[in-house]
């Protein structure tokens, strides 16, 4: 008999949103979490075929001398460079759709999270069948962020302003985890999200 479709589930939010405090309790209740950021970081290790495209692409420059990738020089060569943007993205979106796809595929918990900050933004809805959105305001955003990454809330708001907005975001949720209070009330809402993704298992 063929295996029944896995249920994959998308999270996202904005940055600082409390995605990864979210995530982090769905993995101690047993839930398989694949993190795009972390793949998108995993595919261009040291050794990595797609770390060879990108070299062949932009040169033996964007390499440190410890052989990874100088992610501060490729982000200020697409940034003056649109063409080159374009380039690395045909390098690496395929690459990294390829290994959600593969890690989605191997999870074995009732259901599956698919956690991006960009699911939206970067086509990925598509993969999921229902959405989760982590949300608080901007000024929580900013805060949280601020304080986490150790840089000027002005930094931040350039993020929060390039991403999708708070509104759209929520528009297009299944189910909104409000996470402006403590991290104890992150813990009830994620075990009542739990409990929603759980019922739409048949
Ligand atoms: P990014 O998109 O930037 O990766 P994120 O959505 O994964 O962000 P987190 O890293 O989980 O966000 O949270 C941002 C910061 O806020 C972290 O330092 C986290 O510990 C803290 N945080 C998250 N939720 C809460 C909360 N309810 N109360 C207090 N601090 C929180």
């Amino acid at each position: 008999m063929s295996q029944p479709k896995k249920l994959i589930i998308g999270i996202t939010g904005g940055i600082g949103s409390g995605k990864t405090a979210a995530t982090n309790i769905f993995q101690q209740l047993g839930i398989d979490v694949v993190d795009a950021d972390i793949v998108a970081r995993d595919i261009v290790k040291v050794g990595s075929p797609v770390l060879d495209l990108i070299v062949k692409q932009f040169g033996k420059g964007i390499i440190l001398a410890d052989g990874s990738l100088n992610r501060a020089m490729l982000r200020q060569q697409i940034f003056s460079d649109n063409a080159q943007k374009l380039a690395l993205n045909a390098i690496m979106h395929p690459a990294i759709r390829a290994e959600l796809l593969a890690q989605l595929d191997a999870a074995t918990s009732d259901y599956v999270l698919l956690s991006a900050p960009l699911l939206f933004e970067n086509g990925l809805e598509k993969y999921v069948d229902k959405v989760i959105v982590v949300d608080v305001d901007e000024s929580v955003q900013m805060r949280r962020a601020s304080d986490r990454d150790g840089v000027e809330p002005s930094q931040i708001e350039a993020i929060i302003n390039s991403q999708l907005s708070r509104h759209e975001r929520k528009n297009k949720a299944d189910f909104i985890i409000d996470n402006s209070g403590s991290l104890l009330m992150l813990n009830e809402q994620v075990k009542a999200a739990h409990i929603w993704a759980k019922n739409l298992i048949i």
